[in-house]
């Protein structure tokens, strides 16, 4: 006799955009899986894979409530509405009232709320989606994913900004770190390939937003991500760490107001605003494969700055056993990985070309040469590890919430 599965349905309720997953924690078999894009705009659009198929959904204009009913009627129509049996959100900011992911209840739902001070883009758009949630699935357990969680036992010498003490103190402006889930996945793959569990990893996440931590067994030392994902290496279209007077200078010295400024350090930047073409490295590295000047600076930027926060990383952990790539950018560019590494080579750090060049489109490997510190590429899974802490946690039935006083 076959066992019906038993799904979880993992949401990441952005401010523009949908994303689901309907998955089975025990295997990771995804049947169905979607993104409604465009949100509250007419170039809304759904777009749905499943075990064979991939298709677009034309929808009006839609807010997150009616976008879930639009996946609502998709899932019914894959078969798999009556297979779900609990719901698990991804939650960018959890602050410091959330260590791990908990089940949803008034309590933390009005948390998550208060949260979207230190996350104004994500955390509104989270308490939306759960909201939303809570009334297309009344019945099911809803449990919220922290990407902040797993760097919440920071030492304090890591998290404390040198600003004036009463800042953390009194508003809690400290360093929270995100990307925790996929780091999380990573500790633990790492374990699984190495079977060592205390060893000192430098994991590079490095998607349309990147980030670099310093994970000693599965514990989280530092991290360049800070109080917002503004922080740290070079992103997509973020600027990444700059000189904190530059802002106002662009505002009393160049009359650039201070909205625009903000769009300017989190949508104009990064290798977008060296470039001027993309935030996209593989249109980045095309061009500069045809001799494209401003793709090649942005690029080499983007290296430099990431190799100079692996070594800093290292420091977190008095030294390093092994560094890590994941992350869309981490996980398939072959020329990234190596234009870093090759500025490391001093603390140990060298490539298998052919390993290198071969690894890439969700492949793990060893990626170093014989006489170098080990080098993965280990693909990251944030959304399975969202619905293996739900479905524990429904299972459970209970609510690991912990508030700081
Ligand atoms: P997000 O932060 O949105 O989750 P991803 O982890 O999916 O982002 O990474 C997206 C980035 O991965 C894209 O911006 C793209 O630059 C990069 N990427 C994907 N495939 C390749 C590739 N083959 N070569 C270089 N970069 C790639």
């Amino acid at each position: 006799m076959t066992v019906a599965p038993h799904y979880v349905l993992v949401l990441n309720c952005g401010s523009s955009s949908l994303k689901f997953a309907v998955i089975d924690p025990e295997t990771g078999t995804t049947p169905v899986k979607g993104t409604v894009e465009c949100l509250d705009q007419a170039c809304a659009r759904m777009t749905v894979t499943n075990g064979t198929d991939s298709y677009r959904r034309e929808i009006r204009p839609a807010n997150h409530a009616q976008a879930l009913a639009r996946m609502v009627a998709v899932l019914d129509g894959e078969g798999v509405m009556n297979a779900i049996r609990a719901i698990g959100h991804r939650v960018v900011h959890g602050g410091e009232y959330f260590s791990e992911s908990v089940r949803i209840d008034e309590k933390v739902r009005a948390r998550i709320a208060e949260c979207a001070r230190l996350a104004p883009l994500h955390n509104p758009a989270h308490v939306t989606g759960i909201e939303a949630a809570q009334k297309a699935f009344p019945d099911l357990p809803q449990v919220a994913v922290f990407d902040t969680a797993f760097h919440h036992k920071l030492p304090e010498k890591a998290y404390l900004y040198p600003l004036p003490l009463r800042f953390y103190r009194d508003y809690h402006i400290r360093k929270y770190g995100f990307h925790g889930t996929s780091y999380r996945y990573i500790a633990t793959r790492i374990q699984a390939l190495t079977g060592q569990e205390t060893l000192r990893s430098v994991v590079c996440h490095l998607g349309n937003g990147g980030s670099v931590a310093a994970i000693a067994g599965d514990n989280s030392r530092d991290t360049t991500m800070g109080l917002t994902p503004l922080e740290g290496i070079v992103h997509g279209t973020r600027c990444g760490d700059i000189d904190p007077a530059i802002p106002r200078i662009l505002t009393e010295q160049f009359g650039i107001a201070a909205e625009e400024v903000e769009a300017i350090l989190w949508r104009q930047s990064g290798l977008l605003g060296l470039s001027r073409i993309s935030n996209d490295c593989r249109t980045l590295e095309a061009r500069r494969g045809q001799g494209d000047q401003a793709a090649e600076r942005a690029l080499e930027v983007y290296c430099y700055r990431l190799a100079k926060h692996i070594a800093g990383q290292m420091v977190a952990l008095n030294g390093c056993d092994l560094l890590v790539f994941t992350g869309g950018i981490g996980e398939n560019s072959s020329y990234i990985r190596a234009r870093t590494v090759e500025q490391l080579a001093f603390l140990g750090c060298r490539l298998d070309e052919t390993r290198n060049a071969e690894t890439l489109g969700g492949r793990t490997a060893l990626i170093s040469a014989p006489d170098s510190m080990p080098i993965w590429v280990i693909p990251t899974d944030e959304e399975l590890l969202i619905a293996r802490d739900t479905a524990r946690l429904a299972a459970a039935g209970k609510n690991e919430e912990e508030a700081k006083a």
